[in-house]
């Protein structure tokens, strides 16, 4: 249940979810002046946005699918957001080995040509034909691959990119609810009436950005037929401790026209992912299932040197992708942009509902969602803001520099400690860093920074710190848990 109740005044706009989509619309909207309201039944990221592969990219694949718009515009985002995040998003280097049995050569050139040429890059590096003889990566593969190709996407922090973006929006005025669900809202006298678990809220418009409850909210809680629905596409991935010690990421190309990546994790583990599976059921009970860990060993197996079993793998994870049903016979080609559908008649005030989208695109989804909002609301369509300001601790431009500098303020820390407190915090860190952090409640995470956590970013349990703040549930000791639990209990949370 959220710690404050909503305001009985009017909002502008009332978004359900806290996802990346949810948290993206309300940081734009409340830096555009309208008054916003989050709700989010859960934690902030809890269901999809942190179980990505955690990639900012512009989507090789979809080329295959003709998807030059979703494509065109996730590259042109990969250096948009690495710039306004250069804290959680990174620069990764992709090596995809050449199968000859799979895709011709000439095909994987032609696509990489595309992927270098749709956009501009200012930074990031062109693809490239390396020989395993001589890269490194040559090391970790079954020495029939001799050839292959590099190119560059980004790796982001899922769900620090959302806790980020509630925090940016909440900066610029906007009130954001964990833990508090919406039960019903209904039209009434031009404005939506919303019950919530924190009470009622009266809203002039109302933003569903559900993701996987998409359209069980239209349905069941706002009473309307869509006319959109969704596709839900279970996706899972393993964890195993690190497989090789480059930082390059891996595409594996598999037999049945899927690919899965291979990345460097934590720095102790590699990723390994994903899966598409149609799914059915309560998006908040998905699991990986045996097969689908069967599948990703596999694929490894088939490309590595040194083999993997599910014994390997020390954790996992499952989400359902709320994707617009374009109606695909296969789940893997179903659509991965999005659809924004807005209803608004004499009966109905303005209700946008979110289908699809990646994290990549969330920001360029929200500036869409925010063009569609503001002339129904009666308000001019200003300028879009959120390419050009840096997300909360994202106001420095070269992480090696910055972290530099922070070390040199800080320098007790210890630079384990520091690097991993810049990572997730950027100039943030400051805030809390330094003498005085209080006890080390488990693996270096300290008083003050459950204290932030608590106090900044709707940080409310153990799991909200360990597996969507950080992911530090994957080194800290046992008790670790039991010990922020009871901590968070002696605080009193200000938010
Ligand atoms: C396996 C997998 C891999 C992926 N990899 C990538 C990738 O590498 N790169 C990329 O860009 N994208 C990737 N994606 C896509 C991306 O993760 C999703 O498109 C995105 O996270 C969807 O965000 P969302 O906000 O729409 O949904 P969600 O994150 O699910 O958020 C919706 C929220 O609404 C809340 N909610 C539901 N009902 C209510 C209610 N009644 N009241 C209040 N709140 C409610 C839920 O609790 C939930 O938190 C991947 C997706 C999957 C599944």
């Amino acid at each position: 249940m959220s710690h404050s109740t909503p305001s009985p005044s009017i909002c502008d706009l009332l978004i359900v979810g806290g996802g990346i989509n949810g948290a993206a619309i309300a940081r734009d909207a409340a830096g555009r002046g309208l008054s916003v309201t989050l709700i989010e039944q859960h934690d902030l990221a809890q269901h999809t946005s942190s179980a990505s592969t955690k990639l900012i990219h512009g989507g090789l694949r979809y080329l295959e699918y003709y998807e030059f718009r979703l494509v065109r515009e996730a590259l042109i985002e990969r250096e948009t957001l690495l710039a306004i995040a250069p804290h959680i998003i990174w620069p990764l280097e992709f090596v995809l080995p050449h199968a000859r049995h799979l895709r011709p050569a000439w095909m994987i050139r032609m696509g990489l040509f595309l992927y270098d040429h749709l956009a501009r890059r200012k930074s990031l590096p062109a693809s490239r034909g390396i020989s395993f003889a001589t890269h490194p990566a040559g090391a970790v593969l079954r020495p029939e691959f001799r050839r292959g190709f590099t190119y560059a996407d980004c790796w982001v922090e899922d769900s620090r990119l959302v806790v980020l973006n509630a925090l940016d929006a909440a900066e610029r005025g906007a009130v954001i609810h964990t833990r508090c669900a919406l039960q019903a809202a209904r039209p009434e006298g031009g404005l939506w009436h919303a019950q919530t678990e924190a009470g009622p809220i009266t809203a002039r418009a109302l933003v569903n950005a559900t993701g996987p409850w998409v359209s069980e909210v239209l349905g069941a809680r706002l009473g309307r037929n869509a006319s959109a629905h969704a596709r839900l596409i279970k996706g899972s991935h393993i964890v195993t401790r690190r497989l090789y010690k480059g930082e390059n990421a891996f595409i594996l190309q598999n037999p049945d026209g899927r690919i899965v990546f291979v990345i460097p994790y934590e720095r102790d583990f590699s990723l390994i992912g994903t899966t598409d599976v149609p799914f059915s059921g309560d998006p908040a009970g998905v699991a990986i299932s045996a097969e689908e860990t069967g599948y990703l060993c596999e694929s490894v197996n088939r490309y590595f040197r040194a083999s993997i079993s599910p014994d390997d793998v020390v954790w996992s994870y499952a989400g359902v992708r709320p994707l617009f049903d374009d109606q695909a016979a296969d789940a893997k080609a179903v659509t991965r942009d999005y659809v924004l559908d807005l209803t608004h008649d004499g009966a109905t005030p303005p209700l946008l509902s979110v289908f699809g989208g990646k994290i990549t695109t969330s920001r360029k989804l929200a500036e869409h969602a925010l063009e569609k909002l503001l002339p129904v609301l009666g308000r001019p369509v200003c300028a879009s803001w959120t390419g050009g300001a840096p997300l909360p601790g994202g106001d420095f431009t070269d992480f090696s520099g910055y972290f530099a500098e922070f070390q040199k303020r800080f320098p007790t820390l210890e630079p384990r400690l520091a690097r991993r407190l810049v990572r997730a915090y950027g100039t943030r860190a400051e805030r809390f860093a330094g003498a005085g952090m209080g006890r080390d409640l488990g693996g270096g995470i300290t008083e003050a920074e459950a204290t932030y956590l608590a106090n900044h970013e709707w940080g409310r349990t153990a799991e909200d710190i360990l597996w969507r703040r950080s992911r530090m549930g994957l080194h800290v000791p046992a008790g670790t848990a039991e010990r922020l639990t009871a901590f968070l209990k002696e605080i009193p949370a200000t938010i």
